[in-house]
């Protein structure tokens, strides 16, 4: 089922072992096996100057959190892990520290809503240009490559119509012109995608979602495949202050141990659904990359290892009958959010996406999105029958 293994013995660990054990030796001090809670804002200097371990001020860095920030690093595959106090905390960090006012950037025109408004409605005033382009299409995307284009900001799968951007091809049109192709890799996970090994400069996560993956905590962050933009951002981190608190830090570390086999039963789940709402008489289409109907389904074939759990489906009676099934499903919990280990439901263009009604962002009325959790199929596929009914 899966193609690509995950361990490589021979001297790398493989992703497992390295969610489990990169950046989380047993405490020096105790032998604790789990990374302590540095719950602490400031750090003893043996005579002036004399840090033990390079820890002077947890804005700049903490222990818990370096844990966590080597992790993630080593995860992505990149030279530099940052933990933020939320997804948006780290992009708005990121564009900061990439562009200066006058640059443009360019989004995918179905972008996770929250960043669109963060370009739209708060780095606009700051001087961002952007332009929102269809990224599954690189033709569309190096037709909207500008002189002073400094970003290109990819999300694959999208959030919440499940399209998939060609990261290789992306990463070609945007090193063209000198610019950074950052990919927010919340969907899909590093366990299913590695945007760096196919050309990214950086990858973006809310930590919220799968990476903590229990719906208990707030975070994000940044990988860079390069120390030099990592030690930029890292300037960024400090000099801004969104960083992740310790006891964040500690619980999203705490859920990678688990991102492989919670992301294998996510999967597995989520095709049992595509399956039964494929042949749904009230769903007029499924959306999801794994299904070889969709428009791209060989790209994410050749970029990911599944599909991941996350589905979108329209409903044959408009609007009134999408927001009607979001009310009846018992398990499946109406709410926004995804990733964690409880499924959920929602109504895209009333919750998640309520932002960019109006704008080229807006999304269909009759859509359901889907986060499909790890419990028992059969209860997932009875709730969605009485549902649907
Ligand atoms: C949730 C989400 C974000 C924003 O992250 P927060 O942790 O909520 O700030 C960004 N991108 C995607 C794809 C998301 O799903």
């Amino acid at each position: 089922m899966d193609p690509r293994p995950t361990a490589g013995a021979s001297g790398h660990p493989g992703f497992n072992t390295r969610a489990i054990h990169a950046g989380q030796e047993p405490d020096s001090l105790t032998g604790s096996v789990a990374v302590p809670i540095y719950q602490t804002s400031t750090y003893k200097q043996d005579g002036v100057g004399g840090l033990r371990g390079g820890y002077e001020y947890s804005r700049s860095a903490n222990p818990t959190r370096t844990a966590l920030e080597e992790c993630l690093a080593a995860l992505e595959g990149g030279a530099r892990g940052l933990a933020f106090a939320s997804g948006l905390a780290a992009e708005d960090t990121l564009f900061r520290a990439i562009c200066v006012p006058g640059d443009h950037v360019l989004l995918p025109d179905d972008a996770y809503g929250g960043t669109f408004r963060l370009v739209a409605r708060v780095l606009a005033r700051w001087g961002l240009e952007y332009t929102p382009v269809a990224m599954h299409e690189p033709a569309a995307v190096a037709a909207a490559m500008r002189p002073n284009t400094k970003l290109v900001w990819v999300e694959t799968p999208t959030n919440p119509l499940l399209n998939i951007a060609d990261v290789a091809a992306l990463a070609e049109i945007a090193h063209a012109q000198q610019a950074k192709l950052v990919v927010d890799n919340t969907f899909a996970s590093p366990y299913l995608q590695q945007p760096l090994a196919l050309g990214a400069d950086a990858v973006v996560h809310s930590t919220t979602k799968y990476l903590g993956g229990h719906s208990d905590v707030v975070g994000g962050a940044v990988i860079t495949a390069d120390p030099e933009l990592g030690g930029e951002i890292a300037f960024h981190q400090n000099a801004m202050g969104a960083i992740s608190g310790p006891f964040d830090a500690w619980l999203v570390l705490r859920g990678i141990k688990t991102l492989g086999v919670r992301m294998d039963r996510h999967c597995d789940n989520a095709e049992r659904i595509v399956e039964f709402l494929s042949s749904h008489p009230a769903v007029s289409r499924v959306l999801y990359p794994g299904l070889t109907s969709h428009p791209n389904h060989s790209v994410a074939k050749g970029q990911m290892r599944r599909f991941g759990g996350m589905i979108s489906f329209r409903h044959r009676g408009g609007e009134e009958a999408a927001l009607k099934v979001c009310g009846l499903t018992s398990v499946f919990t109406l709410g926004e959010s995804l990733g964690g280990v409880e499924s959920l439901i929602e109504h895209p263009g009333r919750m998640t996406h309520a932002s960019v009604a109006g704008s080229p962002l807006e999304v269909p009325a009759d859509l359901i999105r889907l986060s499909v959790g790890i419990e028992d199929i059969a209860d997932l596929i009875a709730d969605l029958t009485t549902a649907l009914a």
